[in-house]
């Protein structure tokens, strides 16, 4: 309903619009008395906001994520004991059903059960490597990353990669435990279970991009089976052009919780940026504008045109205090990634072994996870990762024109493969949202009447069903 006032609002404010006056707009309509007038327009009013606009067949999509599927992939992946990365993978322990190896096969069917069950659209894969020992590597120990490809149907756009991933090792108090029980339902028993919810339910549909599921093992020894996997996404050409990563997305039950938020963290200045990219960072203002950064707007957005159930809270910041995730392996080759995690996190219920001390009961049980709320986190990635997979590849060589000194904007781009046309967005340097959008048409080029000096700018190409490419802020261009 709110969406549809913004839409009604957006209508009176376009062409230009002016996306915080609408939103201020809209709560004024809400407390007016008069607001009875406007319901008419509500009956008629589509999915439309200021965000994006929704696209059936992605909604209709959203509804078969199942928290009960949630529930039995978190309590299966439980079931193992622990998934310790450095615990038991010969072949009699998997078929004990107890260790890391057994989890990994255990993965591997889902993805070819879910392939099987759309004609053999996914390729089921694994990336096997031996980690050398050191570190919380006790001994040289093989790590296997499981993934799923939904390759793109276009032969041109199947080149883009959006990728989702949790890591299915766990662990408990000591990370040489190898033989405790370490359940990990929410770290990240939640994070495996979206991808493989992604996986099952974006299998049926049908992307000009691919979409890659991915869980990975060896996050809790030191980030080993993502950074293996990215360096060599890198290595091999992969155009990655964006990674979510869930990490304890359980929704953790205690009375402090926020069911209705999710963080997205992304990292502002890029961990891969060379020095000429640091000196225009520093020179222009460009800290809040890394690929992570509108990946994380984008999120954002998308929680404002699909009713998922939870809001993406941004949080400018690569991730928590003395915390790290999969993401940054990804951030580090130069790909954009962001992390998603529960709005608060029960330390009690982390990285601690299964036991009840001082009447405090201790571990990553199961039965602290709240699956509603992982099916809705679940739905923003799905979400994402359609309209992603669905839209345009955003602009490339997107350029603000600086030859001359002048107060009027020009910016230029090249023609996305399936673009129709695109939107120029702005904000105040000192804003952390775009707070403008302006349709330019299907032209690579647009002069606007605003001072480059005093905004920062964006652009996007969308296609003729509305689906957006993420934003692209312009280098300087002499
Ligand atoms: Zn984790």
């Amino acid at each position: 309903m709110v969406d549809c006032w913004q839409s009604i609002v957006g209508r009176l404010v376009a062409p230009e619009v002016n996306r915080v006056m609408r939103r201020f707009v809209t709560r004024m309509l809400w407390s007016a008395a008069s607001v009875a007038a406007l319901f008419v327009a509500v009956a008629s009013c589509g999915a439309q906001t200021a965000d994006g606009v929704a696209d059936p067949q992605i909604a209709a999509a959203l509804k078969q994520v199942s928290a009960q599927r949630i529930q039995a992939t978190i309590e299966k992946l439980v079931s193992f004991g622990t998934r310790s990365t450095i615990s038991a993978q010969d072949a009699e322990s998997i078929a004990a059903g107890r260790g890391i190896g057994a989890a990994r096969e255990w993965i591997k069917s889902e993805f070819e059960r879910d392939s099987k069950d759309c004609g053999g659209c996914l390729e089921v894969k694994t990336d096997s490597f031996e980690e050398k020992a050191g570190g919380r590597i006790p001994k040289v120990t093989e790590i296997t990353n499981v993934y799923a490809v939904l390759k793109g149907t276009d032969v041109a756009s199947a080149k883009r990669i959006v990728l989702v991933t949790g890591h299915y090792d766990s662990r408990n108090s000591d990370t040489f435990n190898v033989t405790g029980d370490a359940p990990g339902a929410n770290d990240d028993g939640s994070g495996t279970a979206v991808s493989l919810e992604c996986a099952r339910v974006l299998s049926k549909m049908k992307f000009p991009a691919t979409i890659i599921f991915l869980t990975v093992a060896g996050e809790e020894q030191g980030l080993n089976g993502s950074r293996h996997f990215a360096k060599m996404a890198k290595e091999q050409g992969w155009q990655i052009e964006a990674v979510l990563n869930n990490d304890i997305v359980g929704g953790d039950k205690s009375a402090e919780q926020n069911h209705a938020v999710v963080r997205v963290f992304s990292e502002g200045v890029p961990s891969a940026a060379s020095e000429q990219d640091l000196r225009q960072i520093r020179g222009l203002g460009g800290e809040s504008d890394s690929g992570s950064r509108q990946l994380a707007r984008y999120v954002d957005g998308i929680g404002q045109t699909y009713d998922v159930g939870v809001k993406p809270m941004m949080v400018f910041r690569l991730d928590r205090y003395l915390r790290g995730g999969d993401h940054y392996s990804f951030n580090e080759q130069g790909f954009s990634a962001v992390r998603f995690t529960e709005f608060r996190e029960n330390y009690n219920h982390q990285h601690q072994d299964v036991r009840t001390a001082g009447g405090i009961e201790y571990g990553d049980l199961a039965k602290f996870v709240d699956y509603e709320y992982v099916a809705r986190v679940a739905r923003l990635n799905a979400a994402t990762l359609a309209s992603l997979a669905a839209a345009p590849g955003a602009p490339a060589n997107v350029r603000l024109v600086t030859k001359d000194l002048e107060n009027d904007s020009t910016l230029t781009w090249e023609a996305s493969p399936g673009a129709t046309e695109y939107e120029v967005l702005w904000r105040e340097t000192t804003s952390p949202e775009w707070e403008h959008a302006q349709k330019v048409g299907g032209a690579t080029r647009a002069t606007l009447k605003l001072s480059k000096d005093n905004v920062i700018f964006g652009v996007m190409a969308v296609d003729r069903a509305g689906h957006r490419s993420l934003a692209v802020v312009p280098g300087a261009e002499r």
